[in-house]
């Protein structure tokens, strides 16, 4: 209790109601922007230390706006626990940590990963001595052989794969890691949750980027690991020693964003559907990458997989003849689709892998994994499909 009327510069600093008593609820999660939290009895603040209470410390430690948002991808997930980071990478790091990636052990990677993933592995995580192998993840009998002889402690795959829209066989995978000891740990950023679950096929840790789909509208980096509870103590561990924490007016964004997810996906995958389809009618167009496409080479096993909730919103194509001056004009071309280096917006975004995401592999590391030239990537958004396709058709008329 304050028995003395504080000077300016004191109240400055104390006056306005830390946090909100009464018999009010906010209908919507509110941001904690504090770093710090107090409690009555100096006994509580012990508890939540020694971790015999729940509560909250300091943000590195945990920060109740990230705890909804954890708390909500856990259930869209159908995981047990989720811990979110700074970014998707942050998120993928510690999910290679937790399990068991260090010096003498071996990861097994699809070929065809994020670029900056794939970065990771071929140098981080190589330097630290960790035997790293990329294989073609849809070659199945390639998958077992490596992990035969490499006795891997992760295999980590994405559920479509970027830039070519392979799918993987989550089912299969998980079998296959499992036989040889190893955890499945998914990249499920361009499926999300309204496409699959991966927990539920097999996997045992499923990360996001949240920056993506989740977040939805380019406005927050993030990313999130869900798991089951045995993983979570050596997860948190990692956050709070590396600390590529979450920040709690992001974490806002994000949560916010996932309320619109399965609305959101409906029409992405409605719209890059329609687009796909066109794309490949089109004469200057060559091979069109989307799982969606019976002409795609596992249509079947998307089919399976999604259960007809869609294919999702990424597609890539290939522009025929062009390089990298043709792929320049026709982006500068366009009028509604956006050249931007990221995916998942609420509008439709092209990008040149060759330029931005696969930019730190060598030529012959992109040729060798299918990553032409002439390779476009679109990110659908969910602007009118007609508008899509009228900017794209124009920008083709124009001479390259
Ligand atoms: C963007 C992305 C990442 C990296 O996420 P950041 O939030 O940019 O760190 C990882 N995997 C996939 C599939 C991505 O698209």
């Amino acid at each position: 209790m304050r028995t003395r009327t504080f000077h300016l510069t004191t109240r400055a600093v104390h006056a306005g109601t830390p946090f909100a008593g009464g018999d009010f609820l906010s209908t919507v999660t509110p941001v904690y922007p504090s770093v710090t939290y107090i409690y009555e009895r100096m006994e509580d603040l012990d508890g939540v230390f020694a971790g015999t209470r729940p509560g909250y410390v300091y943000t590195r430690h945990g920060n109740p706006t990230v705890a909804a948002l954890e708390e909500s991808m856990a259930e869209l997930e159908e995981g047990e626990v989720a811990v979110a980071f700074a970014s998707g990478m942050a998120a993928i790091h510690a999910a290679l940590l937790a399990s068991g990636a260090r010096s003498g052990a071996a990861i097994v990677a699809a070929q065809d990963i994020y670029g900056a993933t794939y970065a990771l592995l071929d140098k981080l995580f190589r330097a630290q001595g960790v035997v790293v192998r990329f294989v073609d993840a849809t070659d199945l009998p390639a998958v077992d052989a490596t992990c035969a002889s490499l006795r891997p402690v992760v295999v980590l795959v994405e559920t479509i794969s970027n830039p070519l829209l392979k799918v993987a066989d989550l089912p299969a995978l998980a079998e296959i890691a499992h036989r040889y000891g190893a955890a499945l740990i998914v990249d499920n950023t361009f499926a999300t949750p309204y496409l699959v679950q991966p927990l539920k096929l097999g996997a045992d840790l499923v990360v996001h980027s949240a920056t993506k789909y989740l977040g939805g509208h380019g406005d927050a980096l993030g990313g999130v690991v869900i798991t089951s509870q045995a993983r979570r103590a050596e997860l948190l561990e990692i956050l709070k020693l590396t600390g590529g924490n979450l920040g709690p007016q992001e974490a806002w964004l994000i949560l916010r964003g996932l309320k619109t997810l399965p609305l959101r996906m409906r029409q992405h995958c409605e719209n890059a559907l329609a687009v796909a389809h066109w794309l490949e009618g089109h004469p200057r167009i060559g091979c069109v990458h989307y799982p969606g496409l019976p002409s795609h080479r596992q249509h079947e096993l998307a089919q399976q997989l999604f259960q007809g909730r869609g294919y999702g919103g990424m597609l890539s194509f290939e522009l025929n003849g062009a390089g990298r001056d043709e792929i320049f004009r026709f982006f500068e071309a366009l009028r509604l689709c956006l050249p931007a280096t990221t995916l998942g917006d609420v509008c439709t975004l092209v990008l040149y892998p060759a330029q931005a995401s696969h930019r730190a592999l060598s030529a012959e590391e992109r040729a060798r994994i299918g990553i032409g030239d002439g390779l476009v990537r679109m990110s659908v958004g969910v602007e009118d499909v007609e508008d899509i396709i009228w900017d794209v058709e124009q920008a083709l008329r124009q001479p390259l």
